[in-house]
């Protein structure tokens, strides 16, 4: 078909529409809406073959498939449920790609990882990440990026900034390191058999009270981060703001004086929001008084939501961190509903939100579930055993430890007649001699 033949069906079509919308009495001239819903259902092309490729136009977003225009951001949520672990919703997680090529995350909650990989990006790409507080709905899934990403083909260090708490003990540098230090096992067996450049930590902990105050500024992307009222003291929120538009993150937080003043002019501010009281009693079997006190005091109610964005007024207010079912949303939007009445999502996994000046375009991703690794962001390097030695040495271990003892070799049993064929047919293959390990 040509382009003229088609827009000529197009001009035809949207007629139609016009015209069946007029005589079925349905709104036409004025309200687009209407006129979109008569054609839609009435004024359809039937002519196509079904392999046609007919409009790239969906209301879905594939990963992978759509450019981003040098004034546009995209968020990403990786997770918008909570710290009771379900298959529908992961913890924390929000991915804000933008039109320079920068991409940051904010939050890496539980069961994050996962969503993380099934947007089959380069891992060398996802290497910053800002962390609101230290709740594992919120930092649970640091150490499976961490690894996970770096056997993906992450070869460069993984970059945290999180904040201080009330004594050292409580900040983000300390919880990280006990986090390497749980990993001692597992990285003691990887050093010398991968690419280790990527099992690097960089770790920046800022003073939680910073009001306001750029902690990241580089290739025009400012980030700034203001106190929040969570649990204990030692909680942040974040701004990102580029290209004149600004992404506003709480993280968990009741309503604050720093959220309301600093969250103001926000493109797409995403806000914290707990299921209604009543949910938490019928379906988190808490009692009464601890619906009360979890569902209104340590976090923020769907009423208490509203309030705030009424007074921020943002572009897009999203609420997140409640499990959003069939039920158990409409609980909440209706709440939310008596004290905000301006644009709203609520948030679910894989929901993409499309920001420009001019427009915001809400969407599901449509990802592959059973992920292989993404593409190389930067050429792979052969395993090296001075890594090895490195992190023995830093790891206070002596490398000796580190492999098999007698005892464990001992407990070989020999399998080289099935494993030999493999080298066999891998050299037949690729034309190249690849020798039975002890046979060189
Ligand atoms: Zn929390
Ligand atoms: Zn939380």
């Amino acid at each position: 078909m040509t382009y003229r033949n088609r827009a000529f069906r197009r001009a035809a079509s949207f007629m139609a529409g016009v015209a069946l919308g007029a005589w079925l009495g349905a709104p036409t001239s004025s309200d687009g809406y209407g006129l979109m819903f008569v054609s839609a259902a009435y004024a359809q092309e039937t002519d196509a073959s079904p392999t046609m490729v007919r409009d790239r136009e969906r209301d879905t977003y594939y990963p992978n498939t759509e450019d981003l225009a040098e004034d546009e951001m995209r968020v990403v949520a990786c997770g918008t449920g909570m710290p009771t672990t379900r298959a529908a919703q992961a913890a924390a997680c929000f991915l804000v790609e933008l039109g320079n090529g920068d991409k940051f995350l904010f939050d890496i909650g539980s069961g994050s990882a996962e969503r993380l990989s099934s947007l089959q990006i380069p891992y060398n790409y996802l290497d910053k990440i800002f962390v609101g507080h230290l709740h594992t709905d919120h930092f649970g899934a640091l150490h499976d990026l961490f690894i996970g990403g770096a056997l993906m083909g992450r070869n460069v260090p993984l970059r945290v900034w999180g904040p201080s708490g009330a004594t050292p003990e409580l900040g983000t540098a300390y919880a990280l390191k006990g986090m390497m230090q749980m990993l001692t096992w597992d990285m003691a067996g990887r050093a010398g058999n991968v690419d280790f450049r990527g099992y690097k930590l960089d770790v920046t902990e800022f003073d939680y009270k910073l009001e306001n105050e750029v902690i990241y500024e580089q290739n025009g992307v400012k980030i700034r981060t203001f106190p929040a009222i969570h649990a204990i003291d030692g909680a942040v929120s974040y701004a990102l703001e580029w290209n004149d538009l600004k992404f506003v993150f709480s993280s968990d937080t009741y309503p604050n004086k720093w959220f309301v003043e600093y969250a103001k002019n926000a493109d797409l501010a995403i806000h914290e929001c707990f299921i209604a009281v009543p949910d938490l009693v019928s379906k988190m079997r808490f009692t009464p008084e601890s619906a009360l006190l979890v569902g209104t005091q340590v976090h923020t109610a769907p009423e208490a939501f509203g309030k705030v964005m009424s007074e921020i007024r943002p572009r897009l207010a999203v609420a997140y961190h409640f499990f959003n079912d069939f039920d158990t949303g409409t609980a909440v939007y209706e709440r939310i509903r008596k004290t905000y009445d301006g644009p709203l999502s609520l948030a679910n996994d894989f929901m993409v939100w499309n920001v420009t000046k001019d427009d915001i375009r809400i969407r599901m991703a449509v990802t592959e579930e059973a992920t292989w690794a993404p593409p190389l962001g930067a050429p792979a390097q052969a395993p090296s055993l001075d890594d090895r030695a490195a992190f023995a040495g830093e790891a206070g271990i002596d490398i000796a430890d580190i492999g098999f003892s007698d005892f464990t070799k001992s407990g070989y049993w020999n399998v080289d007649d099935a494993l030999r064929p493999i080298f066999e047919e891998a050299s037949k293959a690729l034309g190249r001699e690849f020798p039975y390990p002890g046979d060189e």
